[in-house]
């Protein structure tokens, strides 16, 4: 019997039967901008194949002013419900079914256009909202529901309407955003008329066999946010109103509250549907950090909802289903929760793709082809560039050796993986375990490699990594220096600590050094209180009146950098707040435009500025060096001077702000090509 065997069994939505229970959830990729609809088709017909029971599609606009930006794509014209038509034929084709999702922006919708309830900027954009008359309002109630029947023309087989995360409709909901006295804001019933009458005339425009998804918000994480009984009354509502489903929104795009990020506990959030399902009569999904099976099968088994919504487990492992399914569930590539290269691209314009898998949205373009002529390559570094090009080159055929002079696999990923809230990590590393294993690589570790052990092969990859930079800071008898691998492998650096450095590894060495005890990743309870969210039937929102209450520092630290810009800045996009706010709320000194004159016993001697003014000595009991890395070409000079040919990759490439999904891209690029 498969162990799965809630997640796997069908379900009926309105007059529509899925294979199974897990929704591909929506996330804006950015392919429908690039105008290439085979490239859209592609990246939805490899999830049909790989299992989705209902896959939903980016948010796609209902107007221009409800756009997520200028230009955001929509199903307007004739040739766009034919280009819609080439995906819904591609999923179908594959057994699949494909709901489409509108997302009216309103006051997120970054343009001069954008339209709300009330005039009230949004923090997280620069456009003040035109507040709606009467007639507006029905314009954007007409064209969701046009939008909507549009869909069906183009072969989907429902819509989603975008009820929560802050979005136009979420924003009629509560009085952060509406400031109404008409028909249409003050009292709680007012205020729910605008969603409710979405759903009732996108019913309407669809008939009655369509999916109708409604995303409702069920805990907004902003001051005045819905309390459960509102949750409660409009889910009532959108039911009699005719949505087929409801789906679980978590947190407003505004809120300072990660809710998707590595360091949110699994499935941190489904207690909430759970409390939903009995109020109701049709199915609840639930969703946020559930990237494996095993989590949406205890989900479903222990009746905290009737489908789960997966989004990026999607984009790490298109065949997640298949894989479950089959048994091969320890080949699914997890979804680390990174947003490093989804989400982060999503918000620089660029295409989304997958740190763990960089086919992700480039999937016409990207193919590992069986060779027609298998040579024997040797790929020297276990670390993820190395890791991923052999698994891609065996994969395709050829006879691979990895070495590594390290008694594990992983490299860098195996620091990264002891950092609280990065235990994610974990599973990335067992996972390309499983797949070097499944590939037939052959390991060799614990062995320095020599330009010797490399005679006869037809190819060599280098991915020797990098080694830390020295920033060559005068130091005296008795100080004591550490470096990041030694803090994040477990030396005690003592009570008061200076980091040199505030990139990545900085702030990642900065948040193990003041931690202490249970990682929050791993107790929702303690995460809830360290970050000050409660329930939205204990307070508004789900916010406690307290704010955040975080566990005391385990020491004192000092975040040091020598640009005069805040540390931090160079962050993730959409994670670099979370990090920041994290070291500030655990008291991490942070400190910009410094000079490192000297470490002394008692501590370091800073000056400020170019002019190395202000000179003084930080009392603490020891320096970290984070201050970043330089490649380890040694091998790739050796092999140079005989004249042996090689590739490099990773971070014996290029070192400059290196990072996984660099190195990972790359492996697996080149092993495409061999
Ligand atoms: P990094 O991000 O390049 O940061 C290096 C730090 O060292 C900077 O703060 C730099 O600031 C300082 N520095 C550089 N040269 C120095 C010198 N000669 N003397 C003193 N300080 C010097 O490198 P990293 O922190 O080692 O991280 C490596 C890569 O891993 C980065 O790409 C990073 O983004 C990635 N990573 C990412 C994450 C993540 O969460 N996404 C986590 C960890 C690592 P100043 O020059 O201003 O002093
Ligand atoms: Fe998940 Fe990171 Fe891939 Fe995004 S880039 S899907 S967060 S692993």
């Amino acid at each position: 019997m498969s162990p799965y065997p809630h997640l796997l069994a069908p379900i009926t939505l309105s007059g529509v039967t899925l294979r199974n229970r897990a929704l591909m959830g929506s996330m804006h990729t950015g392919l429908e901008e690039t105008g290439d609809w085979s490239r859209v088709a592609a990246f939805y017909a490899a999830r049909a194949r790989g299992g989705a029971g209902l896959i939903v599609t980016g948010g796609m606009a209902p107007n221009h002013e409800g756009g997520v930006f200028p230009g955001a794509a929509g199903l307007f014209t004739d040739t766009d419900i034919a280009n819609h038509l080439r995906v819904t034929d591609a999923v179908h084709a594959d057994g699949g079914h494909i709901a489409m999702q509108i997302l009216h922006a309103g006051r997120y919708a970054y343009g001069k256009d954008c339209v709300a309830p009330s005039p009230i900027k949004s923090p997280i954009s620069p456009f003040p909202p035109q507040q709606l008359d009467e007639a507006g309002i029905e314009k954007q109630i007409a064209d969701i529901a046009t939008a909507a029947a549009r869909a069906i023309q183009a072969g989907y087989d429902g819509v989603e309407v975008m009820g929560s995360e802050g979005y136009f409709l979420n924003q009629f909901l509560v009085t952060h955003t509406n400031r109404r006295t008409d028909c249409w804001g003050g009292s709680y019933e007012n205020r729910m008329r605008l969603p409710v009458e979405v759903v009732r005339r996108v019913r309407t425009a669809i008939g009655v066999k369509p999916i109708l998804i409604y995303r409702i918000s069920l805990i907004d994480l902003v001051p005045d946010g819905s309390n459960w009984d509102e949750v409660i009354q409009l889910a009532q509502a959108i039911e009699a109103a005719g949505a087929s489903v409801l789906n679980a929104g978590i947190g407003w795009h505004e809120a300072r509250v990660p809710t998707i990020a590595s360091s949110v506990p699994r499935a941190g959030f489904a207690d909430l549907t759970a409390r939903l399902r009995p109020e109701v009569t049709i199915p609840v999904i639930t969703s946020n950090r559930i990237n494996a099976p095993g989590v949406a099968e205890r989900l479903l088994a222990d009746g905290a909802a009737d489908m789960v919504s997966m989004a990026r487990p999607w984009l790490a492992d298109a065949d997640f289903i298949a894989k479950a399914a089959s048994g091969r569930a320890a080949e699914i590539a997890p979804c680390i929760a990174c947003n490093q290269a989804c989400l982060d691209h999503t918000f620089s314009g660029k295409v989304s793709s997958c740190l763990v898998n960089p086919r992700a949205c480039h999937e016409t373009e990207l193919t590992y082809a069986p060779t027609s002529t298998p040579r024997r390559v040797a790929v020297v570094g276990a670390g993820p560039a190395g890791m991923m090009a052999a698994m891609v080159v065996a994969e395709r055929g050829h006879k691979v050796v990895l070495y590594d002079k390290a008694t594990e696999t992983g490299g860098q990923l195996n620091l990264a993986k002891r950092v609280p809230g990065k235990e994610e990590f974990h599973g990335l590393v067992t996972w390309f375990d499983t797949m070097l294993r499944k590939t037939g690589v052959a390991l060799r570790l614990g062995q320095e490699v020599q330009p010797i052990d490399l005679a006869g092969f037809d190819e060599i990859i280098l991915a020797t990594g990098v080694t830390s930079r020295d920033p060559n800071i005068p130091t005296d008898p008795g100080a004591r220096v550490f470096s990041y691998a030694d803090i994040l492998t477990g030396a005690d650096p003592g009570r008061r600590v200076a980091i040199i450095g505030a990139g990545g590894i900085g702030f990642d060495v900065a948040e193990s050094l003041v931690h202490q005890g249970q990682s929050p990743a791993l107790d929702p309870e303690l995460w809830r209180i360290e970050w000050g969210v409660t329930a939205p039937w204990t307070d508004r929102g789900g916010l406690s009146p307290n704010g955040p209450a975080p566990h005391p520092p385990a020491r004192e630290v000092h975040l040091l950098q020598r640009k005069a810009e805040r540390p931090g800045r160079k962050l993730g996009k959409t994670t670099g707040w979370i990090h920041r706010s994290y070291l500030a709320m655990k008291g991490v000194r942070m400190q910009g435009g410094v000079n490192y004159e000297r470490i002394t016993a008692d501590g370091i001697l800073l000056s400020h500025g170019p002019d190395r003014k202000d000179p003084a000595l930080l009392l603490v009991d020891a320096v970290v060096i984070c201050a970043g890395q330089q490649p380890d070409r040694s091998l790739s000079e050796k092999l140079d001077q005989l004249g042996i040919k090689h590739h490099v990759i990773g971070g014996a490439d290029r070192a400059i702000e290196l990072d996984a999904k660099r190195a990972i891209d790359q492996g697996a690029r080149l092993g495409s090509q061999l």
